[in-house]
């Protein structure tokens, strides 16, 4: 059992080591794994609307370039560390890996409060951090994404502030930015998409119907919000959701259109139609599906063995400890891992990224049609091999990614 204390990329390399055990993959796979194979650390200038200088703290990571350019989303938090960027680093190898994205991992981070910033403050920033780190990025190198608190407009500044480095327009240094300067249809919504097919995938092979399935979201952001949106297209009720002021409880269903109007002014805790709730007593709430789309170590051991929940399917990175993932495991709670859960936004970011390349722009309804592919398949070969060697879904999740790397590792060979 893992102990409580364990840092985020403590968490990963306990998930790293328990599936490299069970599956015996190749320890020098292992060992180059257990290492991020670059990281930069910079300092961020920025010039405040009040004249002050300030200096933010910023991280790029690659964890890993076997398979293809790094990639990776960009957070802006004020709890952001570097043992944490690492270690989302790795989950995006892993999860390239697993949906067979022609990509390694990275991630980055800027310790900030943009919620305490002007909009010329966090332009200033951003392209701050997008000079300093150009020296690792570029479309064949390393290509960041949005992340917690980032979005197209940060986006857009990324690729424009890199573009100037190099004195010409370079589109696909970053996925995520806005359509009209090299973005691609269904990016905004694409991992909450995928979410949702990943529980339409769920409800095919568990046999129940999605209509009137009880679903609570924590986080309502990009993943948590358009997540809860599509559902309720598809027919679930939504039952509860929460930012980090707090959330709201329906049984009878939220509208989430009303609440996503309502949430770009006032914080969930104080919706008016329905009882207001603590994220505490969301994640331990009487639904069926419980997707955490807020942050990560969320559901703790004590959290798990009040959850109520069926089924966890994982918009967040990282959202449920090694400790409460063996809780859930003995109280059989079906947990749907992040890594193919949240794959749906890096798979449209790839789709962005080889339109860039060839400057070609496909239609949604394409975009769509090929997303459900890639993860209907990455879905059906967890499943079959959970089934099959009767693990949970993370351990055959790992199973097919790592296979995949480490072949890929071994046909590479080591330099020098
Ligand atoms: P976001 O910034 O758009 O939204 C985050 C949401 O979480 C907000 O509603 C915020 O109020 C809420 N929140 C913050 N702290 C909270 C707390 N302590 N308790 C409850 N809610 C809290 O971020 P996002 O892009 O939706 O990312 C959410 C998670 O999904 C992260 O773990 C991120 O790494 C992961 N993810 C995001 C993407 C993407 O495409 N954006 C892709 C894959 C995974």
């Amino acid at each position: 059992m893992a102990a409580k204390t364990l840092s985020l990329w403590g968490e990963a390399l306990h998930q790293l080591n328990r599936a490299a055990e069970r599956w015996k993959i190749d320890p020098d796979v292992v060992e180059r794994l257990s290492h991020p194979k670059r990281i930069l650390q910079v300092s961020v200038p920025v010039r405040l609307d009040n004249g002050r200088l300030k200096v933010f703290e910023g991280y790029r990571v690659q964890h890993n370039v076997d398979r293809g350019p790094a990639k990776g989303g960009l957070r802006f938090h004020p709890d952001v560390s570097l043992d944490d960027v690492t270690a989302l680093a790795f989950w995006m190898t892993m999860k390239c890996a697993l949906v067979n994205l022609p990509y390694g991992g990275a991630k980055g981070g800027v310790i900030c409060d943009p919620k305490t910033m002007s909009e010329g403050e966090i332009e200033r920033l951003s392209r701050r951090y997008a000079s300093e780190i150009s020296i690792l990025i570029g479309p064949d190198k390393d290509i960041p994404a949005p992340d917690m608190n980032t979005n197209e407009k940060i986006m857009g500044w990324i690729m424009d502030t890199y573009s100037m480095h190099q004195g010409h327009s370079v589109p696909g240094v970053v996925t995520g930015k806005p359509v009209e300067i090299g973005g691609t249809l269904g990016r905004r919504e694409a991992t909450g998409r995928g979410v949702s097919f990943i529980i339409e995938e769920l409800a095919k092979v568990r046999k129940f119907n999605l209509k009137g399935t009880r679903v609570a979201v924590q986080g309502f952001g990009n993943v948590g919000s358009n997540a809860a949106r599509i559902l309720q297209e598809a027919g679930a009720t939504i039952v509860a959701v929460s930012d980090e002021s707090g959330g709201v409880y329906n049984p009878k269903g939220l509208n989430i259109d009303d609440l996503r109007a309502y949430n770009e002014h006032e914080p969930l805790s104080v919706y008016p139609k329905g009882e207001a709730l603590t994220n505490e007593e969301l994640l331990t709430i009487d639904c069926d599906v419980l997707v955490p789309a807020a942050l990560e170590n969320q559901i703790t051991a004590e959290i798990a063995k009040r959850m109520k929940a069926k089924y966890v399917v994982e918009g967040a990175n990282g959202p449920t400890t090694a400790e409460a993932d063996e809780i859930l495991r003995e109280r059989d709670i079906l947990v749907v891992p992040d890594i193919l859960a949240n794959a749906g936004g890096v798979t449209v970011s790839y789709f962005e990224w080889v339109q860039d390349i060839q400057a070609f722009f496909w239609d949604e309804g394409e975009i769509r049609q090929r997303l459900g592919t890639i993860l209907g398949r990455s879905f059906q070969e967890v499943w079959r091999l959970a089934e099959e060697e009767k693990v949970d879904m993370r351990l055959a999740a790992f199973s097919v990614g790592l296979k995949r790397l480490a072949s890929a590792v071994r046909q590479r060979g080591l330099f020098p």
